[in-house]
């Protein structure tokens, strides 16, 4: 008895040699015109270099209907995550601002600290001179 193939579900795509003689890699296009639409293209291939030139598509054309929702689809997640973004450099604003805050803290409480110290070591002075003019008239007392 022969198997039929699954109903509905994809057959594995066998990846062609460019014309370099490469397997060629599979990808997917994103854009507004071809979403989700699969290709193949020349593995040499990388941003503004297309390798050896080879490219074919492997999925058919998407509906116009089912295009213009893809469309509607993509550019409200680029929205979405733009609006991220945005949100993420806000909070990171905020978070450098505090961080400047603290830091300002930080500097105000060891001046602070400081100047304290400073005036305790005055004040122990002080007392040192005057307890040793106290002995010192003491001395001179009993003398
Ligand atoms: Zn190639």
């Amino acid at each position: 008895m022969r198997k039929e193939p699954p109903q509905g579900e994809e057959l594995a795509v066998v990846a062609p040699h460019c014309y370099c003689g490469r397997l060629a890699r599979l990808q997917t296009s994103w854009t507004e015109s071809n979403p989700l639409r699969r290709f193949f293209v020349c593995p040499k291939s990388e941003r503004g270099k297309n390798g050896c030139g080879f490219f074919v598509w492997v999925d058919i054309e998407m509906p116009r209907r089912e295009r213009a929702l893809m469309a509607w689809l993509l550019r409200t997640k680029r929205e979405v995550e733009d609006q991220i973004v945005v949100k993420a450099e806000t909070n990171l604003v905020l978070g450098t601002g505090r961080l400047v805050q603290i830091e300002q803290l930080h500097t105000l409480f060891q001046t602070e600290k400081l100047e304290r110290l400073v005036e305790t070591e005055m004040l122990e002075r002080l007392v040192q001179t005057k307890m040793v003019e106290l002995v010192g008239e003491m001395v001179e007392e009993l003398g």
